[in-house]
């Protein structure tokens, strides 16, 4: 078994509105920094228009999912992983549940922020 030591399990994109840079900026300066396994973890796209002020919108999702496919494909010398960071609430559990099994998502980050 591999054993990695630089890992970032947490980044998030231009889409998130609160970050610069998209997939392959990030991708390229991990290889510069000699990490070894990167997961971009946008903040999930909630079902409804509702606090959209930190996260992409849903229609995007589709594109972030490709954008990091092909990063996979592209770059051979980092480990990349796909996820999403699901801000906690109650009512959009299976929502959550259901994007990891469509998009195959490597694992979810959860995080419980205020919100209305
Ligand atoms: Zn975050």
């Amino acid at each position: 078994m591999e054993l990695y030591k630089k890992i970032n399990l947490h980044s998030h994109t231009f889409r998130c509105k609160h970050a610069q840079g998209n997939v392959a900026d990030y991708i390229e300066e991990g290889i510069r920094n000699g990490m070894q396994v990167l997961g971009i973890s946008d903040h999930t796209p909630f079902p409804e228009p509702r606090d959209t002020g930190i996260r992409m919108e849903l229609e995007e999702l589709p594109e972030y999912i490709s954008e990091i496919e092909s990063a996979q494909k592209k770059y051979q010398n980092i480990r990349i992983l796909k996820s999403l960071e699901c801000d906690y609430t109650k009512e959009f559990i299976s929502f959550y549940k259901e994007m990891k099994e469509n998009y195959h998502l490597d694992y979810l980050i959860g995080s419980v922020l205020f919100f209305l």
